[in-house]
């Protein structure tokens, strides 16, 4: 299997060098050079380690067997807390929840870097070699990062994250992970800041080479590819061969899109719903085919508050038929003028997408109506989903994705329920246990002289 940037001008690589390298030299994304067979008689009553084995198999094609994928997967997939790994639940009156939310941190992430951090541990040792992974977080991505990769022999990470700017269960999630390959800083900025640094060091040559610099970011194919597994997994059990509607609460357009790669693998998706908070770029994009930037605005669903979406670039691809100099000259224009409009002629292409825009208020009331009529308790990002799959309701069996456990966003939870969500028990001594981090200003070279000093750099608070 080989990949190729969405901008056409980066050589074909093999899986290990898309999994090491994230993005492609000409800053595209890469994607499979032809789509793997459709898995047309995938059984999806099996477990699913086995189940995801057989759908990533042939993507990690020429780099892994599939032994040593499906051997990855129960490894990774042990960590969740339920016996299904991704139990399916009945709303009444409503759509299927698939609640992605079972694993380390409570949040949908952790079914793809669970994965990721095996992956890289595995390539790394193939190669002899070790990386440091620096990265910014908000919240989710953060910590589903930390958990993947604490005690990894080829990884040390280090993720930034906005000091006293993030909630209180997502900096402990992170910063009371105790292992000596991991390191917490808190920097005195925003969310913005602590991006550009990483941006940063990632434009500094010498710094990128010296310390052997990695990511893990969303556009990361690899997470891809795990999201896929779910996709089969939940429009199996729930359609049985008929097509499903699957609604998406969505961000950087990662979850989203793996459920296109599924579809084109044979599962029966019949539409795709895209849920948006009050973040509505992707709904103008799929109500008319432009693209306008505008100031994210901070909304209940924090981890949707994203104004670019770059996951969208490998859809825009399949749109512009796989023409990467079409693709490049968009993303160019859109970067300098901040709007793009589709060429009428692919628009039709994205027949079977829709958008919907969801505000605070909908979503509480949506949290509000679940709880009452189903006892169902929802974090705001999957009412968001709920809200816009109810919108959409039709023909077809409706499932959604249930991308946070309610106990991530308690604030949330309790002005629209009156209930305050308790924490899983694995994690109700988050509020007793040390935390471990280090508060740095917003210099570029005080932040690279610390991560230099890493080995040394303990620092307990
Ligand atoms: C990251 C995240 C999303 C958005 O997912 P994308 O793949 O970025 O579209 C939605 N909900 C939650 C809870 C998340 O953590």
């Amino acid at each position: 299997m080989k990949y190729i940037s969405t901008r056409g001008q980066s050589p074909a690589i093999g899986f290990g060098d898309v999994l090491l390298t994230g993005l492609a030299p000409d800053g595209g994304l890469y994607v499979p050079e032809v789509w793997p067979p459709r898995l047309a008689e995938l059984d999806v009553d099996r477990p699913y380690a086995e189940v995801a084995a057989d759908v990533m198999a042939p993507f990690v094609d020429g780099s892994l067997t599939h032994a040593e994928v499906a051997a990855m997967a129960v490894d990774a997939y042990g960590t969740f807390e339920h016996p299904d790994v991704i139990p399916i639940v009945d709303l009444p009156g409503g759509a299927q929840l698939v609640e992605l939310f079972h694993g380390p941190t409570l949040a949908f992430k952790d079914v793809a870097m669970q994965m990721l951090g095996r992956l890289f541990d595995a390539e790394l040792a193939r190669r002899s070699t070790t990386v440091t992974i620096v990265g910014a977080t908000s919240g989710d991505t953060g910590s589903a990062a930390i958990e993947a990769f604490r005690g990894r022999e080829n990884v040390r990470i280090v993720i930034l994250h906005p000091h006293e700017r993030t909630s209180a269960v997502q900096r402990r999630q992170m910063t009371t992970v105790d292992a000596s390959n991991v390191r917490n800083v808190a920097i005195e900025g925003t969310f913005d800041d602590c991006q550009d640094l990483v941006k940063a060091m990632f434009a500094d040559d010498v710094f990128r080479d010296e310390i052997r610099l990695g990511a893990v970011n969303s556009i990361n194919w690899a997470r891809i590819m795990a999201q896929v597994v779910y996709y089969r997994w939940a429009v199996g059990r729930v359609g049985r061969g008929e097509p499903v509607s699957v609604t998406v609460p969505t961000g950087n357009f990662g979850n989203v899109f793996a459920g296109r790669v599924a579809q084109r693998m044979g599962a029966a998706i019949g539409e795709f719903v895209v849920a948006s908070n009050r973040n509505r770029i992707l709904t103008q994009f799929f109500d008319d085919g432009a693209m306008t930037t505008n100031p994210v605005e901070p909304s209940l669903s924090p981890s949707m508050d994203i104004q670019v979406s770059s996951n969208l670039e490998r859809l825009i691809f399949e749109l512009l038929d796989g023409d990467g100099a079409s693709v490049a000259e968009l993303m160019s224009t859109f970067r300098a003028d901040g709007h793009i409009e589709l060429p009428a002629a692919c628009r039709s292409r994205a027949e079977g997408w829709v958008g919907e825009s969801v505000t605070d208020e909908q979503t509480i009331e949506r949290m509000r109506r679940v709880h009452e009529t189903s006892g169902v308790v929802l974090d705001p990002h999957t009412a968001v989903g709920v809200e816009a799959a109810e919108r959409r309701a039709g023909d077809l069996p409706q499932v959604v994705m249930a991308t946070a456990h309610p106990a991530k966003f308690p604030a949330a939870v309790e002005q629209a329920t009156g209930i305050a969500p308790a924490l899983p028990d694995r994690l109700a001594d988050l509020f007793d246990r040390p935390e471990y981090y280090t508060v740095l200003p917003n210099d570029l070279s005080v932040v690279q002289q610390w991560i230099r000093d890493f080995p040394t750099a303990e620092s307990r608070s």
